[in-house]
């Protein structure tokens, strides 16, 4: 099972980053997808990505960090995607909700980094909160000259997603679908199964039954059991389904079989 979506390098997990990681693999997590917030969030992604054979990277800047996009980062940004392991950037897009960085400095840093997407040939990761409307105009005009990509932890309904769809793009899900009265939860029980992705976004966003604690990549499997109990399908054919849909998505090299 692949993880689609985690943030590993983050400070929650020092000092237990190696157990979670060792978790994970006992758990038969094969493949974990971690993912970039800004600058050095991104270089600690490469790193991790260098140094654990079932860790692959992304690179970009969150839009609470956009205010951070200068000359200077986008040029060790683009350097850090030219690396290998690095396999989408991300995470950008546009947060209405935190409005931790202006919105023009948000879309300016979103529509930058979707133009190096589209120079390095590469899939993007997007985040977008109560800004839909606006981060579906954006991504229309690159997704074309795009090889994909993904609206993480998707909060829309199935209408919403449907239009990801028509840009070519996916979605994934996470611990959101295991909590009470979801709307996640209803989306993802209605959308084809090969347009999704599984995720954690940890340590982030715990599923049910382990709310509370520190999210980790192990408890991916959560998330598929319940989208198995949605949908009324086998865990092993969401878990088959949706780890193909991701090793096209990032064209993650078929080594582990699973
Ligand atoms: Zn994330």
């Amino acid at each position: 099972m692949i993880d689609s979506h985690c943030h590993l390098d983050f400070d929650a997990f020092d000092g237990i980053r190696e157990d979670v990681i060792e978790e994970a693999r006992t758990a038969g997590i094969h493949t974990i997808i971690n993912v970039g917030a800004d600058l050095a969030s991104s270089e600690r992604s490469v790193k991790l990505a260098q140094t654990h054979d079932a860790i692959r990277a992304t690179v970009g800047i969150h839009p609470h960090d956009a205010k951070t996009l200068t000359d200077g980062t986008f040029a060790q940004l683009k350097k850090l995607a030219a690396t290998d392991r690095v396999v989408a950037i991300g995470e950008i897009g546009l947060d209405y909700y935190r409005d931790l960085s202006p919105r023009p400095v948000q879309r300016k840093t979103f529509n930058r980094q979707l133009q190096l997407a589209v120079e390095m040939k590469m899939p993007v990761v997007i985040h977008t909160r109560e800004a839909f409307e606006e981060t579906i105009e954006i991504v229309e005009k690159y997704a074309h000259n795009l090889p994909g990509g993904v609206f993480h932890c998707f909060s829309g309904d199935a209408g919403d997603a449907s239009r990801v769809f028509d840009l070519g793009f996916i979605i994934s899900v996470g611990g959101v679908i295991t909590y009470k009265n979801s709307g996640m939860a209803r989306m993802a029980a209605e959308v084809p199964l090969d347009k999704i992705m599984l995720e954690t976004d940890a340590p982030y966003l715990t599923p049910v039954p382990h709310r509370g604690k520190t999210n980790r990549p192990a408890y991916v499997s959560l998330v598929c059991d319940k989208l198995a109990e949605l949908r009324g399908v086998p865990a092993g054919e969401i878990e088959k389904v949706t780890d193909r849909t991701c090793r096209k998505l990032f064209r993650l090299v078929e080594t582990f079989g699973g």
